[in-house]
C-alpha cells in the first residue's frame, strides 16, 4: 500500500509530548543571583583540576582518547574493580540514555519511582518502551515491594535513585537486598548513585558492595555533583562485564572530551580536598534542615545536596518568591521545590523566603 502523504520528514511517534528544552534561557546567572535549581555544587574547580582541563585545550583539533585509557586506568584502580567492569558516559545521564539503549524497546517495560529523576519518563520514551511509575509512600521512600510486584515478563530494567531525586531519601541496606532477592536475574538493576557521597547513614548501604555480589545489578556515579565537575559531562558505570561492554557499545564516539578525562583524572587524585567540601555541604544541608523544621516544614531526610519541599498549590509562588529574591529553585508544578544545597548566602534567602511562607 501507498504510504500517507506527509508534509516533512517522518519522525518517531514515541517523540510526541516530550517538551524540547527551549533555548536561550539562562538561570541565576546575572550577578548577584543564584542558581540553586539544578544541584550543582557551589565550589569552583580546584586549581590543579582546572589547570588540567585548560592544557587539554591545546589540543582541541585532535578527538579525546576514545579508549580513555588513563581514565579508566584511574576509576579501576579508585574503586578496586576491573577496567572491564566500567563504562564512560556524556555525563551520568548519558549513560542512563545507553542503559535503556542496551536492554529495552518497543513492548518492554522500564520501572522507576515517582516522582524521581525527571530524566527516567523521557528516555524511556525515547526509546519507544513502555514506563512503569511506581508511587512514592507518604514518607517520600521507594516503596520496594511495590516495585518488586510491578515486575513482568516485559520487565527489562529498574531504576533505583538512591538518594532519591528530588526527595533527598536514600535506601537502606535490609531494604534494598530483599527488593534485589525478588528481581530475576535477566532484569538489570540500575542504582542511580549521583548523590553518594553525600549519604551519611550509615545504614545506606555503598551500591558497589551490591554490584559485587549481584551480575544483575549496575551502579551510577557521576563527576557532576560531589566532584563538581557538572559543565565537564563526564559520568560512569560499574556493572559485569557483558552490561559493561553493552554500554561502551552504546557510547556517543568521543563523547567524553579530553578536558573531562583530565579533569576526572585529577579529581579523583584530589579526593580528600573535594570530600571536604562534601563535608561542609552536608553541614550546612543540616543547618538548612534544621532551620526549615524549626519554622514547622515536614522536610523529608536529604542524605544528598538538597532538600523537597512539599507545597502542593503553592508550588509556583514560593518558586517565583525566590526568584524575586535572586535564587532559582526547581518546581515541579503542583508537587513541591527542590532546592539544592549551595551558597550559604543563597541558602540563607531560600530560608528567609521559607519562613515568610509559614
Ligand atoms: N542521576 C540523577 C539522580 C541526577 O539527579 C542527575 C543530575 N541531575 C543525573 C543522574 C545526571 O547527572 P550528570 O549527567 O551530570 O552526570
Amino acid at each position: 500500500p501507498a504510504a500517507p502523504p506527509v508534509s516533512g520528514p517522518r519522525l518517531r511517534a514515541a517523540l510526541d509530548g516530550i517538551p524540547a528544552y527551549s533555548p536561550g534561557r539562562p538561570a541565576g546567572q546575572e550577578p548577584g543571583s543564584f542558581k540553586l535549581s539544578s544541584n550543582e555544587n557551589p565550589y569552583p574547580p580546584l586549581p590543579g583540576v582546572l589547570e588540567t582541563a585548560v592544557a587539554a585545550m591545546s589540543s582541541l583539533n585532535r578527538y579525546p582518547d576514545m579508549s580513555a585509557a588513563a581514565l579508566f586506568e584511574a576509576l579501576a584502580e579508585h574503586f578496586a574493580v576491573p577496567a572491564g567492569h566500567l563504562a564512560l558516559g556524556t555525563g551520568s545521564v548519558g549513560i542512563a540514555q545507553q542503559l535503556i539503549q542496551a536492554t529495552a524497546g518497543p513492548g518492554d517495560e522500564v520501572i522507576y519511582a515517582w516522582r524521581s529523576f525527571e530524566a527516567y519518563p523521557i528516555i524511556t520514551q525515547i526509546s519507544g518502551a513502555t514506563s512503569v511509575r511506581v508511587p512514592l509512600t507518604a514518607t517520600e521512600e521507594h516503596d520496594l515491594p511495590a516495585m518488586a510486584d510491578a515486575i513482568t515478563d516485559r520487565t527489562r530494567l529498574i531504576f533505583v535513585c538512591t538518594p532519591n531525586n528530588p526527595t533527598g531519601r536514600a535506601i537502606r541496606r535490609a531494604g534494598l537486598t530483599a527488593f534485589l532477592d525478588r528481581v530475576p536475574a535477566d532484569v538489570l538493576v540500575v542504582l542511580d548513585e549521583a548523590y553518594r557521597e553525600f549519604v551519611r547513614d550509615e545504614q545506606v548501604p555503598d551500591g558497589l558492595e551490591l554490584y559485587r555480589e549481584r551480575p544483575n545489578v549496575c551502579v551510577l556515579r557521576t563527576f557532576s555533583k560531589a566532584y563538581g565537575l557538572a559543565g565537564m559531562r563526564v559520568g560512569f558505570a560499574v556493572a559485569h562485564e557483558p552490561v559493561a561492554a553493552a554500554l561502551r557499545k552504546t557510547a556517543v564516539p568521543f563523547g567524553v572530551s579530553q578536558a573531562a578525562q583530565n579533569a576526572a583524572i585529577a579529581s579523583l587524585r584530589a579526593e580528600d580536598a573535594l570530600l571536604a567540601r562534601v563535608d561542609a555541604l552536608v553541614a550546612e544541608r543540616g543547618r538548612v534542615a534544621a532551620r526549615l523544621a524549626e519554622q514547622g516544614w515536614t522536610v523529608p531526610e536529604s542524605q544528598a545536596n538538597f532538600v523537597w519541599l512539599r507545597l502542593g498549590e503553592d508550588t509556583s509562588a514560593f518558586a517565583a518568591a525566590c526568584e524575586a529574591a535572586g535564587v532559582t529553585v526547581r518546581p515541579f508544578a503542583g508537587e513541591g521545590v527542590r532546592v539544592t544545597v549551595g551558597e550559604t548566602e543563597a541558602n540563607d534567602i531560600v530560608l528567609r523566603v521559607a519562613g515568610e511562607f509559614r
